[in-house]
């Protein structure tokens, strides 16, 4: 029996639905991860990247890992034991960052903000400036909270103090613009599944000049073999292609696809269709009694996260279980301090479609009439 599995309509925090060409680029003959057939599309992958992160940077490269593993990437290769690590933290995933820097011995201090807000750009500086931290870290788009936090600033008050700049851009690669080089970002993530609309899997990431100088002057090696980037340098970083692990062959192959469609649409538009998406969908909730819990100018487009009517709270599991049982959709709940309280829907990709949301709005009317 081959294995079988339901199709849904996936608007939770992730993974998104994947583009039918996507997954037939994927299931393209198998090359070998040396064949020069694979250099030529890996090297597109490459050179996409850098333009949809906005930099110039060499070491632009889909890690073989999810996002969790570029974050680890970030911190394995710039914290050495006793190094000052500040994170911003707003939501789940700022919390994960400080306890990876904390694993590689980085003595972690926090800024805080409240679930739903944006990190106060001044307290940020104010605490760069005190601590003088070798690196900075925040998260721009907080999938837990839905929270699009203003970065330039930040940036440049690190960098100002001789920090490095790590930026968390697992959810909002290619539905918001990026530009990692004007901005000042020395190291940046994402993950495939979310505004890709590839299957999970791979981690693109880009690291600047002054993280492989960082690298270069440790006083011991980066701890984890895998994601040493002096090591992933011979292979992803020159022409040379240099063995260090199988690159997982297929999956670049579909990530080459899904760029070249972000490519052809364009960042400009695609971010535009994304808030089209997010304003039909909050316009069409609010009757239902579904609020927008971030404030307008700090509402992410491709994650909206918004805050359950009294009627639903106590039973949201079950709603969310109708919703996928019957309707085949897929929503994401509440994660952390606002589990129960919220709804995550995510119009990644390429499902920020006005029929994505209507399909979306008219279950979840039928379900809350029944
Ligand atoms: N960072 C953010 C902002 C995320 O949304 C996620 C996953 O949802 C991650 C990191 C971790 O990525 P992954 O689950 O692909 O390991």
């Amino acid at each position: 029996m081959p294995i079988s599995l339901p199709e849904r309509l996936l608007l939770g925090p992730g993974p998104s639905n994947v583009h039918p060409d996507v997954r037939a680029a994927m299931a393209s003959p198998l090359v070998g991860h040396m064949d020069p057939a694979f250099h030529r599309v890996l090297e597109e992958v490459q050179e996409r990247l850098r333009h949809l992160f906005g930099t110039e940077n060499r070491m632009t490269l889909p890690l073989s890992t999810t996002g969790s593993g570029g974050m680890e990437a970030c911190f394995a290769n710039t914290v050495e034991p006793g190094d000052r690590v500040l994170v911003g933290v707003n939501g789940v995933f700022g919390e994960r960052m400080s306890e990876v820097a904390r694993r590689y011995g980085a003595e972690v201090t926090r800024v805080e903000s409240d679930p739903g807000t944006a990190l106060d750009v001044d307290e940020m500086a104010t605490a760069i400036r005190r601590l003088e931290p070798s690196v900075v870290a925040v998260v721009h788009a907080e999938t837990s909270t839905g929270v699009c936090q203003p970065v330039e600033a930040i940036a440049r008050t690190a960098r100002e103090a001789g920090a490095l700049f790590v930026l968390d851009c697992v959810t909002s690669l290619a539905g918001l613009p990026l530009r990692l080089d004007a901005w000042g970002v020395d190291a940046a993530y994402s993950g495939t599944q979310k505004c890709l609309s590839c299957p999970p899997g791979l981690s693109p990431a880009s690291f600047g000049e002054r993280v492989l100088e960082r690298v270069k002057g440790r006083s011991r090696p980066v701890p984890v073999w895998y994601l040493d980037l002096s090591l992933l340098d011979g292979y992803f970083g020159s022409g040379d292609r240099v063995y260090h692990h199988t690159a997982p062959v297929s999956a670049i192959v579909g990530l080459a696809e899904a760029l070249r469609r972000v490519e052809a649409e364009g960042m400009e538009a695609r971010e535009a269709r994304h808030r089209a998406a997010s304003a039909r969908l909050l316009a069409g909730l609010a009757p239902l009694g579904f609020e927008p819990l971030v404030d307008e100018a700090h509402r992410l487009p491709m994650l909206n996260a918004v805050c359950l009517p009294d009627t639903v709270r106590g039973r949201e599991a079950a709603l969310r279980g109708r919703l996928l049982e019957r309707h085949g959709i897929e929503v994401g709940a509440g994660l952390g301090k606002l589990a129960g309280s919220i709804w995550r829907i995510g119009l990644m990709g390429e499902n920020a479609r006005p029929e994505v949301v209507d399909r979306l709005l008219d279950a979840l009317a039928q379900e809350l009439a029944g």
